[in-house]
């Protein structure tokens, strides 16, 4: 659809405000964190907890936060957080409202981290969002003259017993004004209506922002989810429901299934009768192969807007199958504490994608990552260790610390970051890990320590059975979709009687329960992890799993079996010697929101 003249006007001067943002925040960056610090602290000088460490007043400067303020952890905030969370609302980190908790995916004790949020940092995320396009469109222009499929979701909220909403982050913000009442602009035209993604019910959404997107297959010009686990699951709906599908662009009718009068209003204003259309889809989706399907059904898409850094890049390969090798774009870099930056070079490749952190979105500092000896969370440091925004050094590795408008102060994120480059003089950061985690399908992020806990809560199973667990190791297999957890374990038995399989399935669930709230919520409510796999090995697996580790180079003295593995040959070698596996024979318990608070809305 041609983007009429004055309307062109009005966004291309957006675009250019955009870009000139861009260009002054990274050129003052220092001045910027300086003003922003200053203004967190002399906004919060009366909160409790700045008082703690005596900033309060006129000591709330930079030097002196420099110098009294401790590096934090969410367990060292956790007592704050659950004051708020039970209905405190004294000014304890915020001088503002806390206006809800956002849910993090990152956990605490099984459960989703809360972090507090105040009703402005909406406004904040609204301008990183409004960044994203006028940099794409440097790239990949014409982009105004069509449509974006996004695949977007909203999920579960819960309500903290002091009556807070505890809801994931971009729940909030779909839901919120910013995103449902924008303005028309060409380049937040999507193809899905919001009443589509505003639905709980994944499969009436999904179903519906699929019949959208394929009704419009020609307008649409980009297509896209939040990460690439997301936007792969969309493909797998569309092979598993092509045909009612097809059906519904047949008749102009949409499926009796989708039963929410809003998505079925919205839809119907989408979708007419259309022959030609339902009759294409369908050859394409009952060929053999479903290479290149993104571009058949869509055959104007530019790109595939999805996250595929960090553990994400676990499915380039599938993305690129689908898509015949269509750019991937990562365009930005955020979380449930703060939104950080963008990518200022969408047209990179996945492993050089580096992200530009926005000098106005919170405090930014760094700990400088010793990867031979690692500051664990938890352990105090030296608080003079910390670097600048613009200080970092070219090829150094740091973990990034925030301080937030909504009340977080040097809050480690858990996120390890590698300077690429520098726009101006803000630095640009490769994305390298999240600490810690061994094991992710979708949101989930599984640690060495969780993990095992999980397995030996487990292994108590075989005890009666006359087995014993000797050694394991896992690994995230993602060939199919869903994904899921796979354990090799290597078992002992003392007697000569083989175990039932159900004890192993068994063990299989005793892992899933034992595992953290956002994977139960991965297998029972979003259905993005399958059930978890447990692989006995031949006795003597985990020996050649030594040898292989000692021929590589690892020393003797030092080797301990890894408890993830991601190496395709020993992962190989692991499965030739596999003698027996089991599944998880049902979905673990998961309710919305924490397990100790009463009722769910
Ligand atoms: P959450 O707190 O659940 O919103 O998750 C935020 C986390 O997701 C971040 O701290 C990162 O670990 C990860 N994440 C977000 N954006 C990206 C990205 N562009 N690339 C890699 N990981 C990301």
């Amino acid at each position: 659809m041609p983007v009429e003249a004055p309307m062109k006007n009005v966004v291309c001067e957006k675009s250019r405000k955009a870009l000139q943002f861009v260009e002054d925040v990274t050129c003052n960056a220092d001045e910027v964190q300086r003003k922003v610090l200053a203004e967190i602290l002399s906004r919060n000088a009366n909160v409790e907890y700045l008082q703690r460490y005596g900033l309060d007043g006129n000591k709330a400067d930079r030097e002196t936060f420099k110098k009294v303020m401790p590096v934090a952890s969410y367990e060292d905030l956790k007592p704050d957080i659950e004051r708020i969370s039970n209905g405190d609302t004294s000014q304890i980190l915020c001088s503002q409202p806390i206006s809800e908790f956002l849910t993090s995916s990152g956990t605490s004790a099984g459960e989703r981290k809360l972090m507090p949020t105040i009703e402005e940092e909406l406004g904040r995320r609204s301008l990183l969002y409004s960044l994203l396009m006028p940099v794409m469109n440097q790239f990949v222009p014409g982009l105004d003259r069509g449509k974006g499929m996004y695949f977007l979701f909203i999920k579960s909220e819960a309500k903290t017993p002091g009556g807070l909403l505890a809801r994931p982050v971009l729940t909030s913000y779909y839901k919120s004004s910013y995103f449902r009442e924008r303005p028309y602009d060409p380049y937040t035209n999507y193809t899905s209506p919001n009443e589509t993604i505003l639905c709980q019910d994944f499969y009436q959404s999904m179903y519906s922002q699929l019949l959208c997107g394929l009704c419009q297959n020609h307008d649409v010009l980009r297509v896209g989810a939040v990460f690439a686990s997301g936007f792969i699951r969309a493909i797998k709906f569309l092979e598993k429901h092509w045909i009612l599908l097809c059906n519904d662009i047949r008749n102009g009718k949409i499926d009796s299934k989708i039963s929410d009068p809003s998505v079925r209003e919205a839809v119907l204003k989408i979708l007419k009768p259309n022959q030609k259309l339902a009759d294409f889809i369908e050859a394409e989706c009952s060929r053999e192969s479903w290479k290149g399907i993104i571009t058949r059904l869509w055959p104007n898409t530019k790109y595939i807007d999805v996250i595929v850094t960090g553990t994400m890049s676990q499915y380039i390969p599938t993305l690129d199958y689908y898509s015949n090798g269509l750019p991937l774009v990562c365009t930005m870099y955020a979380s449930s504490e703060c939104y950080f930056g963008l990518n200022l070079n969408p047209l990179s490749k996945p492993s050089e994608v580096s992200y530009t952190l926005i000098p106005t979105m919170a405090y930014f500092e760094f700990l400088p990552v010793n990867r031979t000896a690692p500051t664990p969370l938890g352990q105090k440091t030296d608080l003079q260790e910390l670097v600048d925004l613009v200080d970092v050094k070219l090829g150094e590795e740091y973990e990034l610390v925030v301080t937030t408008y909504a009340g977080l102060y040097r809050y480690r994120v858990g996120d390890i970051l590698r300077v690429a480059g520098f726009k101006n003089k803000a630095p640009q950061f490769n994305f390298v890990c999240r600490k810690n985690v061994v094991l992710s399908i979708d949101a989930d992020k599984t640690d060495e320590v969780e993990l095992q806990n999980a397995v030996q809560n487990a292994a108590k199973h075989l005890l009666p059975f006359g087995a014993s667990l000797t050694e394991y190791t896992s690994y995230a297999d993602t060939s199919k979709i869903p994904g899921h957890y796979v354990l090799f374990w290597e078992i002992c038995l003392s007697g000569s009687a083989p175990i039932h399989p159900s004890v192993f399935e068994d063990c299989c669930l005793a892992i899933e329960e034992s595992l953290n709230s956002v994977y139960r919520q991965g297998r029972v409510s979003d259905k993005s992890i399958g059930p978890l796999e447990i692989r006995i090995t031949e006795k003597g697996t985990f020996d050649r799993l030594m040898d292989f580790a000692l021929s590589q180079g690892a020393s003797i003295n030092q080797y301990k079996a890894p408890r993830c593995v991601k190496y395709a040959p020993i992962i190989e070698l692991l499965n030739s010697r596999v003698v027996s596996n089991y599944f998880s024979p049902k979905c673990p318990k998961w309710v919305p929101g924490h397990k100790q608070w009463c009722t769910p809305n």
